[in-house]
């Protein structure tokens, strides 16, 4: 009964985050709602962890259907100031928070219910809702879940952000959301907020995942997971959600990806490209400095990807990048003068502010190569969440060609939401894969087919190579206390 109440109280949340969004552009009509029943609730909702997980399950789950029927959300408008009297007490969110604090990893969607329940209690200015969105939309974005990155952009807009909401979020013939303002506090220390994992993910999560859900994880997306938490990869499971499919092939296959990722089909600047001249010349300096460290893998269901523990960096003419994962395509995405070569590795990098840059290493027919023997000799058996391997550490800079000599220019992701806005950089230098390593990766055919080049420039780079190398060798080489010094420094 106690589960009951809770999920009609987080339900209503979640029904005031879109209805807050709405209420810029509609007006909220008076809530006759009795407000001592959602007291009531407000104090149920103090109960057990279990109940507290269940709720916020059963409230996602209300979310998306509420997503599908934004009609219907608009209509349950009038009860936000209900909830929100029922909630002033904060003990529901207090409650909510002390349950998820042993968690390692908050879904987007609890994250969602976090941020929402923190709107209502302490309103929309409070720098931890606006945070618990950020996630949350960080998350979902990478994840592909459509509906609850629509939750979270309407959230994000009633607290004031600046944030583009999908026109898919917004009810049919609404006029286009009002865009928030933006803040002063700018990204920089909303990330730092980030990296102090205040509420970040502490425990096992993947309690809730269903198999065929696991398609939602993807390519670069997947990628954020790790690098929220500075310390460990994390873990996401894959939750129930209406992320519709897609694939390399076939109904789903990347000419329909446009239906439900509109900036597949009309972005201007899409990865990947094949790469031929004229080329303009560019001087880059390109520094990877990646660190040995566990090895965690997954299968994502669209590739095979390993996951970067915090630490490795890619500084690009001086901006520190952090390593959040690298993945593979067979063949290679990128075409060089019109052909693919074997595979290619794609290394995925984020600033602190958000950017992303792409290094893609191309594998060429030939020897084997010892590096991609220890991550074939620990595929993950099948398509699920990352798993740690034991006693297994594993140097990213391992897979990087000596040289550095790049081909660069402005893309997108090349899963769904192709995202823009993404550098590229694919190095000149193929390293050897053999064909048996060829052969064994699990996934036949994963490369989007390439992308019309539009305006966009191809650039050639030269990036100094020996450096970075040196920088390995003394990386390796420093003592711990050394590397803890040269980090505190490379992190002002
Ligand atoms: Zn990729």
């Amino acid at each position: 009964m106690k589960r009951t109440v809770l999920e009609i109280v987080l339900a209503l949340a979640m029904v005031g985050a879109a209805a807050f969004g709405y209420m810029s552009w509609k007006q909220s009509q008076g809530s006759k709602l009795a407000i001592e029943e959602l007291t009531k609730a407000s104090e149920e909702a103090t109960a057990k962890i279990e109940e507290a997980e269940k709720s916020a399950k059963a409230a996602s789950e209300e979310l998306e259907t509420m997503s599908k029927e934004s009609e219907a959300a608009a209509a349950k408008a009038s009860q936000f100031d209900a909830v929100k009297a029922g909630l002033a007490s904060g003990a529901t969110l207090a409650d909510l928070e002390a349950a998820y604090k042993k968690e390692k990893n908050l879904s987007p969607e609890r994250l969602i219910g976090l941020a929402t329940l923190r709107m209502l209690t302490k309103g929309a200015e409070d720098p931890g809702t606006i945070e618990a969105y950020k996630k949350a939309l960080a998350l979902a974005d990478w994840s592909n879940r459509k509906n609850t990155i629509c939750a979270a952009q309407i959230g994000l807009a009633a607290t004031g952000e600046k944030v583009d909401v999908m026109a898919d979020c917004l009810p049919k013939g609404s006029p286009k959301m009002a865009e928030g303002h933006s803040k002063d506090d700018g990204h920089a220390d909303h990330s730092k907020e980030e990296a102090k994992g205040k509420g970040d993910p502490a425990a096992k999560d993947n309690g809730h995942g269903k198999k065929e859900d696991a398609h939602a994880k993807k390519d670069e997306h997947a990628a954020d997971e790790h690098a929220k938490d500075g310390e460990k990869t994390a873990e996401k499971p894959a939750e129930k959600h209406a992320t519709p499919h897609w694939d390399y092939e076939g109904d789903m296959g990347p000419a329909r990806w446009v239906k439900e990722f509109p900036t597949c089909g009309k972005g201007q600047k899409q990865s990947p490209l094949n790469i031929k001249g004229p080329f303009v010349k560019q001087r880059v300096d390109l520094a990877p400095s990646y660190k040995p460290g566990p090895l965690t893998m997954l299968n994502n269901g669209h590739t095979i990807q390993v996951n970067i523990p915090a630490g490795s960096k890619l500084r690009i003419d001086g901006i520190a990048y952090d390593l959040l994962q690298f993945h593979f395509h067979r063949p290679s995405e990128e075409q060089i003068d019109g052909k693919p070569m074997a595979m290619v590795a794609h290394f995925v990098h984020k600033s602190a502010d958000g950017k992303l840059a792409v290094i893609g290493v191309l594998l060429k027919e030939g020897n084997e190569n010892p590096n991609i023997k220890t991550l074939w000799a620990n595929l993950p058996a099948g398509e699920g969440p990352p798993v740690d391997v034991p006693d297994v550490t594993f140097n990213p800079a391992s897979l990087l060609p000596k040289e550095l000599d790049f081909w660069s220019y402005e893309g997108s992701l090349t899963t769904p939401p192709c995202t823009e806005g993404v550098r590229f950089f694919i190095l000149r230098t193929p390293v050897n894969i053999s064909k048996e390593q060829v052969n064994a990766f699990p996934f036949k055919l994963n490369a989007r087919p390439v992308q019309p080049q539009n305006n966009r420039e191809i650039t050639i780079g030269l990036a100094p190579a020996d450096v970075n190398w040196l920088g390995d060798v003394l990386a390796q080489a420093m003592p711990a206390h050394a590397r803890a010094a040269v980090e505190a420094v490379e992190a002002l």
